[in-house]
C-alpha cells in the first residue's frame, strides 16, 4: 500500500467526528443481523480499497449496515457489492466477481473504491453536515491518487465531487451514463448507485452498469 494512503486510511479508521454516526455504526455492530450473529462486525469507518496506483476512482455513498460496516471493506458482503464487483470483474478491474470478507483474495487493478461518507448512516442517509465533515478524506484521496476518471455512484457522490473541484457548470446534470470533463482534471462519469432499490426495480440493469465501466476504460485509453 502506498504510505500516504496507508496513513490516511489509519486516520479514517480512527475517526469519531460525527457523534450520530459513531453511535449508529456501533449499535448496528452490537445488535447485528440474525444471519451474522456469530460474526464480529467492523463497526468503524470504512477506508478506501483498491489499487494504490489506480487511474479510476469510484465514489459511492456510505457503508451498508450489514455489508461494509460488518466486513470493513468497501462494498463487501452485501447485494450492492455483488452487483458492483461482478461488473468490475467483467470489465477487467477486479480479479474475482464476489467480495465476502477482508481475506477473500479480492484485488483491484487500476481502480480504487471510496465513498462520500465512511460511516453507516441511519436509513442510508448521511446529513449534509456529516458529509461536509467527511469530505476532507475524499479530497485527500483525490490528491494522492490524481485519478484520470472518477465514476460517481449516485447523485450525492456526483454533487460531492463537483464541490471538491469547485466545478460549476449549469449544463452538468446527474444522469446515468453522462460524462463530463472537469476543468484541467479528470473525467467524471455518472452511474446510478447499485443499491437493490435500483437493481431489483430495473432502474439499473447489468447492461447499463457494464456500459459505465466500458466508458471508463475508453476514457482512460484517450488519456
Ligand atoms: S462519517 Fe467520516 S467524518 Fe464522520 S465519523 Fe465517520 S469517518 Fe469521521
Amino acid at each position: 500500500m502506498q504510505p500516504q494512503l496507508e496513513q490516511l486510511n489509519a486516520e479514517i479508521i480512527a475517526c469519531r467526528k460525527c457523534p450520530r454516526l459513531v453511535a449508529w455504526r456501533e449499535e448496528v455492530a452490537r445488535v447485528k443481523r440474525k444471519a451474522y450473529r456469530d460474526q464480529e462486525y467492523w463497526g468503524r469507518p470504512v477506508p478506501g480499497f483498491g489499487d494504490p496506483h489506480a487511474r479510476v476512482l469510484v465514489v459511492g455513498l456510505a457503508p451498508g449496515a450489514h455489508g461494509s460496516n460488518r466486513t470493513g471493506r468497501m462494498f463487501t458482503g452485501d447485494a450492492s457489492g455483488n452487483f458492483l464487483y461482478s461488473a468490475l470483474h467483467r470489465a477487467g478491474f477486479a480479479n474475482r466477481p464476489v467480495a465476502v470478507s477482508l481475506d477473500d483474495g479480492l484485488a483491484l487493478s487500476d481502480l480504487y473504491i471510496t465513498a462520500a461518507g465512511r460511516c453507516v448512516p441511519p436509513d442510508n442517509k448521511p446529513t449534509p453536515e456529516e458529509l461536509n465533515t467527511c469530505q476532507p478524506y475524499l479530497e485527500h484521496e483525490i490528491e494522492i491518487l490524481k485519478p484520470k476518471v472518477i465514476v460517481v455512484l449516485g447523485r450525492i457522490a456526483f454533487e460531492r465531487v463537483l464541490r471538491i473541484y469547485s466545478a460549476r457548470n449549469s449544463a452538468w446534470k446527474f444522469a446515468h451514463g453522462a460524462a463530463y470533463r472537469l476543468d484541467a482534471g479528470p473525467w467524471l462519469v455518472c452511474s446510478y448507485h447499485p443499491s437493490q432499490q435500483n437493481t431489483l426495480t430495473g432502474k439499473l440493469t447489468v447492461e447499463m452498469f457494464d456500459a459505465v465501466w466500458t466508458r471508463a476504460r475508453s476514457l482512460l485509453e484517450m488519456e
